[in-house]
């Protein structure tokens, strides 16, 4: 009700413009992509050609048969899902995310679907994969705590935001980097502080994006090295990679 009021405010006083077109207003609860932006998001349904590891995405719909990459045969999680490729609305969505730690209303029920539907019934941890100290004072925030704190009440289940730490600030992989030179910037940049608390649980790792896995990668290795059960990876966009 009181998002209601609020949305129908600020479509009066402040008509806000659609972060993707430009074109068509936006309110509150749609975040800041317009219903059309969305609509042309791909979302996945299920029926995607997805990779059944990683999650890489290789074509919206296809016959229903096991798919590799076979580039992330050696990567220490067991099986990424996402809500859908890191573009037009998510990719805005995700953008904001990284400055106002507040996800629209239509961001929150699709994260929450995702990983009610995605999640394997066995998880019984939710943790995000964290930023360095000095990346985390810059923003204020780390934009997977507030992910996986969605993910861990979708699921009823605990979100543990400390046990999990960056040591290392390693730079942002940027697109021309090749898989040895991401793999090598965060090999050995996550540590476990609370071993006990991370031994024996079947955990589900949150992230924003999910770009080559090197990330998620080092983070499940860092837990299965304290004894962690299994590592499944949850993020809210997968990045279309050419294959
Ligand atoms: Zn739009
Ligand atoms: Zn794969």
């Amino acid at each position: 009700m009181l998002e209601t009021f609020a949305d129908a405010l600020s479509s009066l006083f402040f008509p806000q413009r659609c972060a993707v077109c430009r074109k068509r207003p936006t309110t509150l609860a749609g975040g800041s992509a317009c219903d059309e932006c969305w609509a042309d998001t791909a979302i996945f349904n299920g029926k995607e050609m997805l990779c059944s590891k990683c999650g890489a995405y290789f074509g919206p719909e296809g016959i229903k048969i096991r798919r590799s990459c076979f580039k992330c045969t050696d990567h220490a999680y067991a099986r990424a899902f996402a809500c859908g490729l890191y573009e037009k609305a998510l990719a805005a969505e995700l953008l904001d995310l990284k400055s106002v730690p507040d996800p629209a209303s239509r961001l929150r029920d699709l994260i929450k679907e995702t990983v009610l539907n995605g999640s394997a019934p066995d998880i019984d941890l939710v943790v995000p994969a964290p930023l360095s100290r000095q990346r985390r004072a810059e923003r204020g925030f780390n934009q997977a705590d507030i992910i996986a704190s969605l993910a861990a009440r979708s699921l009823g289940i605990d979100v543990d935001l400390k046990s999990l730490v960056r040591t290392r600030h390693t730079i942002p992989h940027r697109t021309g980097m090749d898989k040895i030179a991401r793999e090598r910037s965060v090999e050995g940049a996550f540590a476990v502080t609370r071993p006990n608390l991370i031994a024996g649980r079947t955990i589900l790792l949150v992230d924003d994006i999910f770009t080559s896995g090197s990330t998620a990668s080092a983070c499940a290795d860092a837990l299965l090295k304290s004894k962690a059960a299994r590592i499944d990876v949850f993020t809210v966009a997968r990045a279309a990679i050419k294959y």
